[in-house]
């Protein structure tokens, strides 16, 4: 059950404009989990409408993946105030509604360190796991999770962009 419009297990329940749930196809088999909403997604209530929106649109294009037939959601569902990271404790609130939207996929692609770290449920290096398949319970069952560059990484660094498209190409192979 995706959380109550009035949700306030955390903090960020404060603050926000709109919940933010998943967009897409929600019985895909493909996921892909970002950071966190930022201020167009507040305002939209759909993930990843801004600045990264825009740059993964673009390499969701250029691998053939359409939003249309995938997944895409974020660790919370709730934007953090100023855009700052999301908390542990705040991603652990969120987690049975992530747990939920991630039912039944066969592969989950997580954008960026704060999907990483919420998803395994440990610290990582980037560098370290980047790019590198997994077999991981998400709590239905071992899937196949993938680890990879934040579309805002690509920002200021086009190597991460060439690894972000191989990632989301990797994504499309599972569809
Ligand atoms: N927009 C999102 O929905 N998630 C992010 O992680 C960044 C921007």
């Amino acid at each position: 059950m995706p959380p109550e419009p009035d949700c306030r297990r955390c903090r960020l329940g404060e603050g926000r404009t709109n919940l933010v749930l998943f967009s897409g196809d929600g019985d895909s088999k493909v996921a892909l989990v970002g950071e966190a909403p930022g201020a167009q997604e507040d305002i939209r209530g759909i993930p990843f409408v801004g600045r990264a929106g825009k740059i993964l649109d673009g390499l969701m294009a250029e691998a053939g993946l359409d939003r249309g037939r995938i997944m895409i959601t974020n660790t919370v569902k709730c934007r953090p105030p100023g855009n700052r990271r999301p908390k542990a404790d705040e991603m652990t609130a969120c987690r049975p509604f992530l747990q939920e939207e991630l039912k039944g996929k066969r592969f989950v692609l997580a954008l960026g360190l704060s999907a990483a770290e919420d998803l395994l449920g440990k610290r990582m290096v980037m560098k370290d796991v980047c790019n590198r398949p997994m077999r991981v319970d998400l709590g239905h069952g071992e899937i196949t999770v993938m680890f990879t560059y934040h579309p805002s990484a690509c920002i200021y660094r086009p190597a991460a962009k060439d690894v972000l498209r191989d990632a989301l190409k990797a994504a499309a192979s599972y569809l």
